[in-house]
């Protein structure tokens, strides 16, 4: 574990110093925030420093992972210092921003000088924005989103069969009631460090949510996400129906599709069928507000597709009209044939081949997930701690001379100022995550550069260390995720450029 400078002791008390909070810590005791504690009088950071060895892999097995395609093949050297990176989990913090960041490593990748500073920054302006792949409704676009009652976030726009929710911000930590801070601020820590967390909404759901698994919607869990809307699944499987079937109707709460009026149908010379649907035609084939958001047939309130047609047009409709009505995953269907009066009569078996059909289309739904991004903003005085002239490290990471990560995990760094990240943290090691009482998150954030770039910039030169010395206080190491990009790999940077 890593020890950390005590600058003051009262009592035998000795005063932590790594957030504004400045705890006096008791022997064997720890501090607010259990990140530090008192041992023997001297201040530890409790939770390990963490390493990512290139050739591990996630279970420990070690396996020869390559940091780049241009590196060497792995030499069985079990300090091999190329193929380290220490991350800024359980590295500590330093506080005020102005002194150096724990850990300024230098280390030296294909024949480059290359630093990584690293250290565990405090977050009141963060939060994570969740992705729930599920068409069921979770409430209005807007609607709070609430733990033990109180408001942590809300639903923002949905996407391409995924609801989604973005949750904390500086408003809720801080801008609200003590108690909304504290429980934004503990579902933001269980949320990014991958433990569920049990939300509810305004007028709408109550679900369970962890990052990586399916999510848990009023009891139920999630099984798969849409293959499409109506309109794109009638597009992909209208070959699938042609001859076996005169009618496809998908139900979708945003666009139900009809496959005789689409263009799909139109090519394959499928004849009209003089179906009426409710809601709003958007264009041939393609409907709208066909019934109200639900939890039921794709994402509709309908638990009788029945419900969203009119009638059928008897000048065009005929006896015997064959109709496959379907949702977006495929769970729901029925084929139906339509009577002597053109009333739609539910059959109970499905013939071989729309049983196929149905089939293919909930064979490619992947599996629902819950994602949740990490989101922050570096762009404030975390910056000092790497340089003495912050905004030049703003520009360095725009510039793609500085390459960001979160525990070791490839952070996205938004376009325009500050320096403004979201991580997936599904690909960070375990508990990457801790929190102070302030209250904020605090999250792991390394930048990694050309050792003359962070000359350049102004950065504390005087406070790089080889990784050698850094490995020395590394008490876990885990094995890279396959498919991110290996944090010091030449690719992440304009080299040459
Ligand atoms: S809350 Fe944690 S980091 Fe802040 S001073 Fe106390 S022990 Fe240190």
């Amino acid at each position: 574990m890593v020890k950390q400078h005590v600058e003051s002791a009262v009592n035998g008390k000795i005063r932590c110093d790594a957030c504004p909070v400045m705890c006096y810590i008791a022997d064997g005791r720890s501090g607010a925030c259990d990140r530090y504690a008192n041992v023997a009088g001297e201040l530890i950071r409790v939770d390990p420093l963490t390493v990512i060895e290139s050739w591990l892999s996630d279970g420990g097995k070690i396996v020869p992972f390559l940091p780049d395609t241009s590196a060497a093949e792995w030499d069985g050297d079990i300090v091999h210092a190329n193929s380290s990176f220490i991350t800024a989990i359980g590295a500590g913090t330093t506080y005020p921003d102005y002194k150096p960041a724990p850990f300024i490593v230098s280390q030296t990748v294909n024949g480059i000088d290359m630093v990584t500073v690293v250290t565990e920054g405090i977050f009141s302006y963060c939060g994570a924005k969740v992705k729930i792949d599920t068409d069921r409704f979770l409430g209005p676009e807007s609607a709070a989103v609430r733990v033990d009652g109180e408001q942590i976030g809300h639903v923002t726009t949905g996407e391409y069969g995924s609801q989604m929710l973005s949750l904390g911000g500086v408003h809720h930590l801080t801008g609200g009631s003590k108690k909304e801070g504290r429980v934004t601020c503990d579902a933001l820590l269980q949320l990014c460090n991958t433990n569920p967390v049990e939300l509810s909404i305004d007028g709408g759901a109550t679900l369970i949510v962890q990052a990586g698994r399916a999510p848990i919607i009023n009891g139920a869990e999630e099984q798969r996400m849409r293959v499409g809307c109506g309109s794109a699944t009638i597009g992909m499987f209208a070959k699938q129906w042609l001859g076996h079937v005169d009618e496809v109707v998908v139900v979708d709460d945003h666009i139900t599709g009809v496959l005789s009026e689409h263009q799909a149908g139109k090519l394959l010379d499928i004849p009209p069928t003089g179906i009426k649907i409710k809601g709003r035609r958007s264009t041939p084939g393609r409907y709208f507000q066909v019934a109200e958001p639900g939890t039921g047939w794709g994402g509709t309130n309908v638990s009788d597709p029945l419900s969203i047609i009119a009638d059928f047009d008897p000048k065009t409709a005929y006896p015997g009209l064959r109709m496959l009505m379907v949702s977006t995953t495929g769970e729901q269907y029925g084929y139906y044939i339509l009577d002597e009066n053109l009333q739609p009569i539910l059959q109970t078996m499905l013939p071989a081949a729309l049983q196929q059909s149905v089939e293919i289309v909930a064979e490619n739904c992947e599996p629902a997930m819950s994602s949740v991004m990490f989101m922050g903003g570096a762009g404030g005085s975390l910056r000092a701690g790497v340089t003495t002239n912050p905004v030049r490290l703003t520009r360095a990471v725009k510039d793609a001379l500085t390459y960001v990560s979160c525990g070791g995990a490839p952070a996205y760094v938004w376009p325009g100022g500050g320096i403004t990240v979201m991580a997936d943290v599904t690909r960070m090691p375990s508990n990457a995550f801790g929190y102070v009482p302030t209250p904020a998150l605090v999250a792991p954030i390394e930048f990694t550069m050309r050792l003359d770039d962070y000359r350049t910039l102004g950065g504390h030169m005087e406070a790089v260390i080889p990784i050698a010395e850094a490995l020395e206080q590394a008490e876990r190491r885990v094995g890279a995720i396959a498919g991110s990009a290996w944090p010091t790999a030449e690719r992440n940077f304009q080299w040459g450029a």
